[in-house]
């Protein structure tokens, strides 16, 4: 950019130019175009122009208030933060609430069964990524987004149950602001060799509301933002996580299990 143009004109068409990256093609398509494509996908990263979800009407309950069975361990019984570690949250009524900081708790195993519900604010403010954001990171930082998508156009791949930046739910089973809703995944972690090769993927299995959105779906790697990924410097943690992400989203009933083999 050349400075004869007058500095107050250069920087509109900067403030220009910067907007249409991040808005897509159009101002109700969210999106961003300046992504790099998705390894093995023809989206881009956070396209804004990918198929929207075909909309689910989920049933009025599946596994809400779903008591643990014998083998889970309780991560919150909407008493107490004691398996939870970084932020203060807010607890009142069996719930808790995203006050300041991600909090994260320890799963004693590889590859898991994790019952999770939450729900967005009644009262809707912002939009797109800015309305009900949270989300299940789940062992080395890959999120199921969590965010109030319920009439709330966003990416595809960044609307509620996405696996965040690679694959969209394969359908939008969102309850309306405000409403409790589940999530039941199934978790297995990436394996790596001896020599510390990568073998396997991590692969997740995803639930809304009683709806499939993801069936063994394959993580490229852990959840970046703007960026693709892959398994290059994942962390090898048995941590999960809640996100804060500015908006006060609730949780509650949270129990994992672990996967058992086969004949063992
Ligand atoms: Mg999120």
């Amino acid at each position: 950019m050349h400075f004869r143009t007058h500095p107050a004109a250069a920087i509109a068409v900067l403030a220009v130019s910067v907007c249409a990256a991040l808005t897509g093609s159009a101002q109700d398509r969210p999106g961003y175009t300046d992504t790099p494509k998705i390894p093995g996908q023809e989206w881009r990263v956070h396209d804004p122009d990918r198929p929207y979800p075909n909309l689910v009407k989920p049933g009025a309950t599946f596994s809400d208030l779903a008591p643990p069975p014998s083998d889970a361990l309780v991560l919150f019984d909407g008493t107490n933060l004691d398996r939870w570690d970084g932020g203060d949250w807010l607890i009142r009524d069996g719930y808790m609430e995203v006050t300041k900081g991600s909090i994260s708790a320890e799963v004693p195993w590889e590859d898991f069964q994790i019952h999770i519900e939450w729900a967005t604010p009644a009262i809707v403010k912002g939009d797109s990524q800015g309305r009900g954001n949270s989300g299940l990171f789940l062992p080395g930082r890959h999120e199921i987004q969590i965010l109030d998508s319920y009439e709330n156009p966003t990416y595809p791949d960044g609307q509620a149950g996405a696996m965040y930046g690679q694959w969209p739910p394969r359908v939008n089973a969102s309850r309306p602001p405000g409403k409790w809703q589940t999530y039941d995944v199934i978790w297995e972690a990436p394996k790596w060799d001896d020599n510390g090769k990568l073998i396997s993927p991590g692969y997740v299995t995803v639930l809304h509301n009683g709806v499939l959105l993801h069936h063994r779906q394959a993580y490229n790697g852990p959840t970046g933002h703007r960026s693709a990924t892959d398994y290059s410097r994942v962390n090898r943690s048995r941590t999960i996580s809640l996100q804060d992400h500015g908006n006060p989203t609730k949780f509650r009933n949270i129990w994992v299990r672990p996967l058992d083999a086969y004949d063992k």
